[in-house]
């Protein structure tokens, strides 16, 4: 190894219980209205640092890649706000754990009412009674409450909302890099995982950091505007359901092959919104038609 890893520097920098202190106080005193500029004594306050000398030592090393000093003291730079977000994603670790609750879905294996739980930093939503597990995606610890249950089921929401929507239309939402989609056609993935198996998955990867989601067509269809249009235009708010309710009717009408192009429909109230999707499940084309 003769060559330095580029991020080397950074993280030897980052590496120091006073310098995360210094951040730490930095990003705890912004707030809703923005990020926060305090004076050397504010930060050896908050920071909890006695000798003065250590603290401009410190935050000399800081400066400028993560701190820069304005008229009224210090602030986070860009850099500085993305090492306090790290900072924050990673506290709380692995061992929290919250019990199972039941949510308002039977297991289409079995048809047991499933529960959601959170454990190894992912929230699971599955059935107790045969295994299979429906949902499964990493929230962070801070995010849950062991005390109230439902924590888990609003924080799986909410994050997998965010990502279906950021990696299915192509911008990866932990480290901007673009994404591919793919529709995924080997079962192996689900086997070992214990999933349930769907007739149709797809799957989002990004470029850069190789994070990745996988959905049912039904759950990223939810994310193109045609088809929220088409269920707002007849009164319904396909958002205000919980990510995993199957609040789409959607039917597979034909699969053509070479070039792979998926016929199918959503169907509410009489009227079907018929759509064709590519390899990648780009929304070719699609015709609001009524039933006969
Ligand atoms: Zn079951
Ligand atoms: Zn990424």
């Amino acid at each position: 190894m003769d060559d330095e890893h580029p991020s080397t520097r950074t993280f030897e920098v980052l590496s120091n219980e006073v310098r995360l202190r210094i951040i730490t106080a930095l990003g705890d005193a912004s707030g809703l209205d923005g990020y926060a500029t305090l004076a050397f004594s504010e930060i050896q306050r908050a920071a909890d640092i006695d000798d003065s000398g250590q603290l401009t030592y410190h935050l000399g090393k800081l400066c400028d890649k993560f701190v820069e000093e304005t008229d009224g003291g210090y602030k986070l730079t860009l850099a500085g706000i993305r090492a306090y977000q790290a900072i924050l994603a990673l506290q709380g670790g692995p061992t929290v754990e919250v019990d199972p609750v039941e949510v308002d879905r039977s297991c289409e294996e079995c048809g047991a009412g499933l529960f959601a739980w959170y454990t190894d930093g992912r929230g699971h939503i599955g059935c107790r009674a045969c295994g299979t597990i429906d949902v499964q995606y990493p929230v962070e610890a801070a995010l849950v409450d062991p005390e109230n249950p439902e924590s888990v089921t609003d924080a799986l929401d909410t994050r997998i909302r965010r990502d279906h929507n950021a990696m299915f239309h192509g911008s990866c939402p932990y480290c901007g890099g673009a994404t591919e989609t793919t529709l995924k056609t080997e079962s192996d993935y689900w086997e070992a995982a214990n999933m349930n198996p769907q007739e149709l998955l797809i799957q989002a990867a990004c470029t850069r950091c190789s994070w990745f989601v996988i959905a049912n067509a039904a759950a990223v269809l939810r994310t193109m505007e045609p088809v929220r249009a088409f269920y707002a235009e007849r009164g319904v708010d396909i958002w205000s359901e919980p990510i995993w309710t199957d609040v789409i009717d959607w039917v597979v009408d034909d699969v053509e092959r070479d070039p792979i192009r998926i016929h199918g429909h959503l169907a509410f109230d009489g009227d079907h919104l018929r759509v064709t999707l590519s390899e990648t499940f780009e929304l070719l084309d699609q015709q609001i038609v009524a039933d006969a």
